[in-house]
């Protein structure tokens, strides 16, 4: 395995009910580290193209006014193979189908307001860690 780096966000729903600290102790007690980290708000523009592939789908317009609703908290996880790691530590999308003690299980709302967001693949975490830091922000 090897040690790769990841993109997370952890969204409005969870900013909001003050879930930042617990969200990222489940991290690491993961064997995530956190190696960049900024609280930021995402403009309409950023939301739309950061979630640019869902253009199309029927949930598009209400993802965006849900991910630029409050602050996001944006990171790079890194780790033996994290971009995996992460996405079974958050959990399945839909909080319902989510395994017990994942994150979306433990915090999710709601299939759109699911707490956290995270890279699917290796060239999709590439390119949304450079979406939001640029190498000089990153710190193993
Ligand atoms: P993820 O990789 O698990 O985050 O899931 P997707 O890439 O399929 O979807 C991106 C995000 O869009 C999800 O995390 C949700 O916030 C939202 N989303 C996905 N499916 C739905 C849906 O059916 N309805 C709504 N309202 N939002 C959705």
């Amino acid at each position: 395995m090897a040690v790769e780096r990841t993109l997370s966000i952890i969204k409005p729903d969870a900013t909001r009910r003050n879930l930042t600290g617990k969200i990222v102790a489940k991290f690491e007690d993961a064997g995530l580290r956190i190696v960049a980290s900024r609280r930021i708000r995402l403009s309409k523009g950023q939301a739309e193209a950061f979630y640019g592939v869902h253009r199309e789908r029927p949930f598009f317009k209400s993802l965006v006014e849900f991910m630029t609703s409050g602050p996001v908290v944006v990171q790079v996880l890194e780790g033996e193979n994290a971009i995996a790691k992460n996405r079974e530590v958050m959990g399945a999308t839909n909080p319902a189908n989510a395994a017990p003690g994942t994150i979306r299980k433990d915090f999710a709302e709601s299939i759109e307001a699911n707490s956290v967001h995270g890279s699917d693949a290796a060239e999709t975490a590439a390119n949304e860690i450079h979406f939001f830091f640029s190498d000089l922000d990153i710190h193993s």
